[in-house]
C-alpha cells in the first residue's frame, strides 16, 4: 500500500511541474503578444513575474517531494520514537506540533525568497524583516494554543469514538464555522490595524450600497496593508452579526470612488447569491470526503510506515497527502467558482456600471502586475476567478488578444 502512496505523490508532483512547464511556454510566447489589458511595460513585467513564480514553484514542488518521501520513509518512525510521553493525548500534541514546526522551517527558504527576493525585485512587498518576524511569532503563537486544542480534539475522538472521522469532521467544520465568524473582528486585527473609513461621502455611498443589498454589516473599515505588500484588495468577511467590509488601504489610494463601489458591488453580489454559504457547503462535502478517506486507511498502509495506527500518525498522514486530494477536486470547485465571479461581476456592474467596473478590474490587474492570460490547465487546477479578459469582454470591453 505504502508503494502505491508513494507512486501517487510522485505523479501528482510531475503532473504539478508538467502544468508548470507548459505555463511557462505559455508565457514565453504570451509575452510577444500585442499587450492587453495593461500597459506595455507593465505586461511584460507581469509575464516577468509569473514566469519567475512557476520557476520557484516548480523547484518547491520537487522539495516537497524530498520531504514527502523523508517522512514517509523515515521521518514519522523516527519522531515516534524520540517523543516520549506516558499520556496518550500530550504525547499526540507534541508530535503533530514538532511535524508541522519542522515542515514550516524547512519551508522558510522558499517563503523569504518568495516575500524578500521576489515580490521585492517586483516591487509589491514593503515588509520589512521587524514585521515579517512579528508576524511569524503572532502565528506560530496562535497555533501553539489553539492548534494544539484542536489537535488534542480530534486525537480524542480518533481513540475514544468508533466512526471517529463522522465525529471528527462534525468537530472540525464547527470549528472552521467559528472561525469565519470570529475572523474579521477577532483574528484579523492581530495582524493589521483597523480604522474606520475616514471618508464620509464614500463611507455614506458605501452605506447605501449595502441597504439596497438588503445587508446589515458592522461596519466599514480600513486596514493598514501597505505594511506589508503595495498590492490591492478588499474583502467582505465574517458570518452573521460580525459581517464587516473591510478595504486594503492600497485600494482606497488607487481607485477612483466609483471604481471602489464596484468592487464592492462585486463583493456584494457574492453575498447576494448566497455564494459564502454555498463555498462553506462546497468546503464541508470536501472536508467529509478527506475525513472519509482518512478515517478509512488500510492497515497496510500502517505496517509499510513501521509505525502504530496512532492519532498523531492519522494526522500527520492528513497533512501531507490532503494537498493531493484537494489538488484533484480543484477543477469541478473552479467551475462552480468561476461562474459566481461571473454572476457577482454582473452585480457589481448594475451597483456601479459596467464601465466602472471593468475600469477598477484593469486598473487591480495593472497594479498587482497579474498577467491577464494562461494556459488552460493553469485555469483548470489552479484558478478560481476567470481569465481577466474574458471578465472585461463580458463587461462590453473590447479587448482582443493574439491567443
Ligand atoms: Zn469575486
Amino acid at each position: 500500500m505504502l508503494e502505491i502512496v508513494m507512486v501517487i505523490y510522485t505523479l501528482y508532483t510531475l503532473f504539478k511541474i508538467y502544468i508548470s512547464f507548459m505555463e511557462l511556454e505559455f508565457l514565453k510566447k504570451a509575452k510577444e503578444f500585442k499587450p492587453v489589458v495593461l500597459p506595455a511595460k507593465t505586461y511584460k513585467e507581469a509575464a516577468s513575474y509569473k514566469m519567475d513564480s512557476q520557476k520557484m514553484s516548480i523547484v518547491s514542488s520537487l522539495y516537497e517531494l524530498l520531504l514527502f518521501f523523508g517522512w514517509m520513509s523515515f521521518g514519522l518512525g523516527y519522531l515516534e520514537t524520540v517523543i516520549v510521553f506516558e499520556n496518550e493525548m500530550l504525547k499526540a500534541v507534541v508530535f503533530v506540533n514538532a511535524f508541522i514546526a519542522i515542515n514550516y522551517i524547512l519551508g522558510l527558504p522558499f517563503e523569504i525568497y518568495q516575500t524578500f527576493g521576489l515580490d521585492k525585485t517586483y516591487g509589491f512587498s514593503t515588509i520589512d524583516a521587524k514585521t515579517f518576524m512579528l508576524d511569524l511569532l503572532k502565528s506560530s503563537l496562535m497555533f501553539l494554543v489553539f492548534g494544539s486544542l484542536l489537535i488534542w480534539l480530534i486525537s480524542w475522538i480518533i481513540v475514544s469514538l468508533s466512526n471517529w472521522w463522522i465525529w471528527g469532521f462534525v468537530a472540525i467544520f464547527a470549528v472552521v464555522l467559528f472561525i469565519n465568524m470570529i475572523y474579521p473582528t477577532l483574528i484579523a486585527p492581530i495582524f493589521n490595524k483597523f480604522l474606520p473609513l475616514e471618508n464620509e461621502e464614500l463611507k455614506n455611498s458605501i452605506e447605501n450600497l449595502l441597504q439596497k443589498a438588503g445587508l446589515k454589516s458592522s461596519g466599514v473599515f480600513t486596514i493598514d496593508a501597505s505594511k506589508r505588500d503595495k498590492r490591492l484588495n478588499a474583502y467582505f468577511g465574517g458570518l452573521g452579526k460580525s459581517k464587516r467590509v473591510v478595504l486594503f488601504d492600497t485600494l482606497v489610494q488607487k481607485l477612483e470612488k466609483n471604481e471602489l463601489l464596484a468592487v464592492l458591488g462585486h463583493e456584494l453580489g457574492h453575498f447576494k447569491h448566497k455564494d459564502i454559504l454555498k463555498n462553506i457547503v462546497i468546503s464541508g462535502v470536501m472536508l467529509l470526503v478527506m475525513f472519509g478517506f482518512f478515517g478509512n486507511l488500510p492497515e497496510s498502509l500502517f505496517t509499510g510506515l513501521h509505525v502504530e495506527k496512532t492519532p498523531q500518525i492519522i494526522i500527520t498522514l492528513f497533512f501531507l497527502l490532503s494537498p493531493v486530494l484537494s489538488f484533484f477536486m480543484m477543477p469541478l470547485i473552479g467551475v462552480l467558482s468561476r461562474y459566481n465571479e461571473y454572476k457577482a461581476d454582473e452585480y457589481g456592474s448594475e451597483c456601479e456600471s459596467k464601465e466602472a467596473l471593468a475600469s477598477a478590474l484593469m486598473k487591480l490587474a495593472s497594479e498587482n502586475k497579474s498577467f491577464p492570460l494562461s494556459h488552460k490547465l493553469t485555469i483548470i487546477f489552479y484558478h478560481s476567478h476567470p481569465e481577466l479578459v474574458q471578465r472585461l469582454q463580458k463587461l462590453g470591453v473590447d479587448v482582443s488578444c493574439d491567443a
